[in-house]
């Protein structure tokens, strides 16, 4: 499914999913070519999770066109509107958790 509208969007399934994941707080996996939620959702639940992944990552704030594309995180519309898509909950975030993570583990707790 999430394969599917990442090719509809013209955008990496991976960041479909990472958005997704986020945006419903919980994770994912990658199955052969198939992207797993870890919980099951409503459809409403997905729907309403793509319509705000559409809104901030697809949709251009000038012109209303989904018809973008995403070089790094840079969104770029056919009308010459150009936008860093970094205000979702994405990639970006979660390592920044991870980073967090490793921070605390390798910090000795001695002074
Ligand atoms: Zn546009």
């Amino acid at each position: 499914m999430i394969d599917r509208i990442a090719a509809a969007l013209h955008r990496p399934p991976c960041d479909v999913a990472e958005f997704i994941a986020a945006y419903l707080r919980t994770t994912y996996k990658i199955v052969g070519r198939r992207i797993i939620l870890a919980d099951m959702y409503s459809e409403a639940a997905l729907n309403s999770a793509i319509e705000v992944y559409i809104a901030e990552r697809v949709a251009c704030p000038k012109c209303g066109s989904c018809d973008t594309r995403l070089h790094d995180d840079v969104v770029i519309c056919p009308c010459g509107r150009k936008w860093r898509s970094s205000t979702g909950t994405s990639v970006t975030r979660r390592h920044v958790c991870d980073e967090m993570i490793g921070d605390d583990q390798s910090i000795p707790m001695t002074t």
